[in-house]
């Protein structure tokens, strides 16, 4: 570890602590430069983040409704008084251009505001007179201290699916956010002791492997909010659900974009591109399969190339900014080219080749030019696994029916958008898809805050989706209670039976 590049902290009681262990690199992507290193919380430190969360959820679950919202209702203001300093910290990590951050942020914010209004999404329900003289009602309560572990990918729009509603309900929460761009969420644990949140009830717990099992298993963590690659959702689900807490864990993602022959040709190659190629692909709703019905492969590959020769590649920190930044890592580069070398040795037609490209200036830094692959065959890995890269894939199909076998048969359940201008097939679609998120005419259906975002098969273990009614589901927990005032005239006599209602 070199001694001139900074040290990233945790976030423990409201304030930055450091700690003497092991640390990552944080690199910028754009330049390949370690700007700075992480520290990686220990067993220890582990220790202390929980004890000072367990001590936050016991003041935080005890202050009212109307003091909650007015710190969530402060974060929103101060959040979006100062987003553009946040966009900053994640190009720098991330690598992603500017404006995609901002992007990313916004999406975000949109829960901070749907959890303003929690109070009407928390409210329990009241049955009068369910039986004679008994009323039954229910309550929603905090469950505890909710763990958060986060990827890369959008190191602020992940951790806001889950922590606005956490917090809004009464909860405390650990984010531990992805090692590669941790800043983000440090700035926002800045932003949440400036909105008057109590301490300990947002903590930042950097760290690797180490500290996810720490958390997985603490007794004192009573939930966990997982996003990121299939092998490790599972994982995190299998290890939570057998230490009895209650998980949700989001996976990766293989989408497809069926294009009918109906559809307008130049929408289908823009929205090709804008899902297939932004944020480099390192998106879990990006594109990165069109299935193109015949006959309109060839015009559909032909536009799709003549737009890619347009698209700039660079620093995602410049201005004027490039379409398309770097990928996170030079392990992840790699990976990404390893699945091009796959597609082409498994006989696919690699048609624009983005491998051994560089950005004059920029010729350490991480970047994969924009790839187009013609008929992948449907059995090599390039095709059946995750590149998270910016590759897009084409498989020529004969029909509506071919395209949507084919996206059924697929390990993942994301998302997945149709492009048509049948109305019958777009809903034979959305209702055949076995796939959790779908976009008619729209490439990246990533719904709204007060719907929910998740997937199906490999992309979410659990029965929890994030934000959105589910969302104040997962991080709350009923409890029925059945209530009779007796009329002191009356008193209720010996009865063995169970109880019934009159
Ligand atoms: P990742 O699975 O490598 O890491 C995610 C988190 O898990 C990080 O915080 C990391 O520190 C931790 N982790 C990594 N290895 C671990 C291990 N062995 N044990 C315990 N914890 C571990 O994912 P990533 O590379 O950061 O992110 C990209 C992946 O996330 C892609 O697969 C993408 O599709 C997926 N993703 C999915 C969604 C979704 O909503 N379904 C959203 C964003 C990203």
């Amino acid at each position: 570890m070199s001694n001139d590049v900074p040290v990233i902290p945790h976030w423990i009681d409201g304030q930055r602590v450091e700690s003497a262990g092991n640390t990552a690199p944080v690199h910028n992507p754009a330049t390949g430069a370690v700007q700075a290193h992480v520290a990686l919380a220990d067993e220890a430190l582990i220790q202390k983040a929980i004890e000072s969360a367990r001590a936050g959820y016991e003041v935080w679950s005890e202050t009212s409704m109307a003091k909650r919202q007015t710190a969530i209702f402060t974060f929103r203001e101060l959040l979006n008084e100062r987003k553009s300093e946040l966009a900053k910290i994640i190009t720098a990590e991330h690598g992603k251009v500017l404006s995609d951050a901002m992007g990313e942020i916004l999406r975000g914010q949109e829960v901070v505001e749907l959890a303003t209004g929690f109070p009407h999404l928390i409210k329990g329900a009241f049955s009068e007179n369910a039986s004679t003289g008994i009323d039954v009602y229910s309550l929603k309560q905090p469950i505890g201290v909710a763990g958060i572990i986060s990827p890369f990918n959008f190191p602020a729009m992940v951790p806001m699916w889950f922590f606005p509603i956490a917090i809004a309900a009464g909860n405390a929460v650990i984010v531990k956010p992805s090692e590669k761009d941790p800043s983000a969420s440090l700035w926002m644990a800045e932003l949440w002791k400036e909105a008057g949140l109590p301490d300990g009830v947002f903590t930042v717990l950097n760290g690797d492997k180490v500290a996810v099992d720490g958390l997985l298993n603490s007794p004192d963590v009573d939930s966990i909010s997982f996003v990121g690659s299939t092998p490790i959702a599972q994982y995190i689900y299998e290890t939570s659900a057998k230490n009895g807490k209650r998980v949700q864990a989001l996976g990766g993602a293989k989408n497809h974009m069926l294009a009918l022959p109906d559809a307008d040709l130049d929408l289908v190659a823009d929205q090709a591109i804008n899902a297939g190629y932004g944020a480099a692909g390192e998106r879990c709703m990006a594109i990165s399969v069109v299935l193109a019905v015949e006959p309109v492969a060839d015009e559909l590959i032909e536009k799709i190339k003549q737009r890619i020769a347009n698209l700039k590649i660079g620093n995602g920190a410049h201005t004027p900014e490039p379409d398309m930044g770097p990928l996170i890592t030079d392990a992840h580069r790699d990976k990404v080219t390893g699945y091009i070398d796959i597609a082409e040795q498994d006989g696919a037609t690699i048609v624009v080749d983005g491998r051994d490209f560089t950005v004059e200036g920029h010729e350490s830094g991480f970047f994969v030019g924009p790839t187009l692959i013609d008929n992948i065959p449907t059995t090599s890995r390039a095709y059946t696994e995750e590149i998270f890269g910016p590759v897009l894939e084409i498989v020529r199909v004969q029909s509506f029916e071919e395209g949507v076998e084919l996206i059924n048969s697929g390990a993942f359940g994301n998302g997945t958008a149709i492009f048509t201008n049948d109305g019958g097939a777009a809903r034979r679609f959305q209702h055949e898809i076995q796939v959790g998120m779908i976009g008619i005419n729209v490439p990246i259906p990533v719904p709204v805050a007060y719907h929910s975002f998740g997937g199906w098969k490999a992309s979410l273990f659990g029965d929890s989706k994030a934000y959105g009614v589910q969302g104040f589901e997962f991080f709350t927990r009923e409890k029925a209670v059945t209530s009779r005032w007796l009329d002191p005239a009356k008193h209720g006599g010996i009865n063995l039976g169970f109880p019934q209602n009159d």
